[in-house]
């Protein structure tokens, strides 16, 4: 199964796409969480992207859909994989078209104000990578799963955020019209319960 998740900064993508890769066995691809490892690593690519990344912009789309191809290659992405955080542009889509055919895009919704307060309360765990809302935590510096530090990410800052948002509605919200075009475009409220979100996003799944 080859899968997209698209949707506004703060609209779940990245926890549905955690359980949803789970389930069905396939790779996670998080174009943010790979940009992030390259700044942690210190490499040239990491540089480049970092300034982009702090002020709230899209790293350029050639950086962006050389890493995707490359890791799109990869033996373990052979039978499907799940595409979180791109393509985020139209000319990202078009590219993805002349290396892989998607079989659905889920367009995870939720109102704007839903967005900020869920983005600048998010603290995500060093160690073990997990994302919680600060109103979740007794303890709001510990990871209740490891232990580990939690942080906040340098662009989940409200100003940022607000950049973030204004970015995606400008070049991110056109893809919906694509791939409802492409008729593989599927609606889902983002607002529930993080398991109902999952058994909607399975039910869409298993229904195509
Ligand atoms: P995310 O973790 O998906 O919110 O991505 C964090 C940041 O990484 C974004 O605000 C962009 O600066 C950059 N980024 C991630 N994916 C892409 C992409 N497909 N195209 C351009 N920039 C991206």
């Amino acid at each position: 199964m080859r899968l997209m998740f698209v949707g506004p900064p703060g609209a779940g993508k990245g926890t549905q796409a955690v359980r949803i890769a789970a389930k069905y066995n396939i790779p996670h691809i998080s174009t943010g969480d790979m940009l992030r490892e390259e700044i942690k690593g210190g490499t040239e690519l990491g540089k480049q992207a970092k300034s982009y990344i702090d002020a709230g912009e899209l790293v350029p789309d050639e950086v962006i859909i050389e890493m995707v191809k490359e890791r799109i290659s990869k033996p373990d992405a052979t039978s499907g994989f799940l595409l979180d955080g791109f393509p985020r542009t139209r000319q990202q889509a078009e590219a993805l078209g002349t290396f892989a055919v998607l079989d659905a895009v889920i367009n995870i919704n939720v109102p704007d104000d839903k967005l900020i307060h869920r983005i600048c309360g998010r603290r995500i765990c060093a160690d073990c990578g997990a994302t919680y809302h600060e109103s979740m935590l007794e303890d709001p510096k510990r990871c209740p799963k490891c232990g580990g530090s939690l942080y906040v990410r340098d662009d989940d800052k409200v100003e940022i955020v607000k950049q973030r948002l204004s970015v995606y509605k400008k070049k991110t919200q056109p893809l919906i019209e694509y791939y409802t075009d492409l008729s593989i475009l599927h609606d889902v409220v983002g607002s529930g319960g993080i398991d109902d979100i999952t058994d909607t996003i399975t039910d869409v799944l298993e229904q195509k």
